[in-house]
């Protein structure tokens, strides 16, 4: 059957007469912030503490970006005869993202979770050497990286929170049984201290009674 004349006119019409009366979803950027998702591959966030120098991230980076410096520092023994040991100490760590494709093999690799994500995205410069952010402005991001997602109610404690709580367990049954008052003596038992008391209370014989008048009583019984 032929076309209509005019039909596909109609048609485009009503598409953009139904759009219209849509509501926009375009966020008006830079007066309204985007709500974006919480895993929103922004920027990279560096906790240094977790940090250990393995290399991993710099191996694995696709894009050889990540940029490490370290040299070795000797902590002597703890104890007696103890072995001297060996860390590595970080020097330098940045991140070039004029370079970075923001595929987060890092982060995946990082067997000591010490990169992760942040949403921030608003780190744009007008000089391309800005880009490269070094360690002090990596840990800056760190305090932008979100909260991870709450656990499914069924899912299993993350051993590391586990280990926490049975530490902090055992820690606080330690000082309870610290600050709990002794245990009572069995009834008929007089305890050191009520002896000790008793002692105390009683008159204290004259000077010259000997331990014979004492005795004498006993004495006297037995004759
Ligand atoms: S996200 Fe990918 S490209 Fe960027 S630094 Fe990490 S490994 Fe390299
Ligand atoms: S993989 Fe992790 S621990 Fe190893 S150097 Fe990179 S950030 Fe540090």
């Amino acid at each position: 059957m032929a076309p209509i004349p005019g039909s596909g006119l109609a048609k485009g019409l009503a598409v953009t007469l139904r759009t219209m009366t849509k509501k926009p979803v375009t966020d008006q950027y830079p007066d309204t912030q985007p709500a974006l998702p919480p895993r929103t591959r922004g920027v990279i966030g560096l906790f240094e503490e977790n940090c250990t120098v393995c290399m991993l991230c710099a191996r694995e980076c696709p894009d050889w970006c990540i940029y490490i410096d370290s040299h070795k520092e000797t902590i002597p023994a703890t104890t007696p005869g103890g072995r001297e040991r060996s860390r590595n100490v970080l020097d330098r760590f940045a991140i070039d993202f004029s370079l970075c494709m923001y595929c987060g093999i890092c982060i995946e690799v990082c067997p000591f979770d010490a990169l992760f994500w942040s949403p921030e995205f608003e780190y744009a410069e007008t000089d391309i050497r800005d880009l490269t952010h070094e360690r002090d402005k990596l840990r800056e991001w760190m305090w932008t990286v979100p909260a991870p997602p709450a656990l499914d109610p069924g899912a299993e404690e993350p051993k590391e929170l586990a280990a926490a709580r049975k530490t902090a367990e055992k820690l606080a049954a330690a000082q309870a049984a610290e600050a709990a008052p002794p245990p009572a003596p069995p009834a008929g038992t007089e305890s050191h201290a009520d002896e000790q008391a008793r002692a105390a209370e009683s008159p204290a014989r004259p000077a010259g009674e000997s331990q014979q008048q004492t005795d004498r009583p006993r004495q006297e019984g037995g004759e």
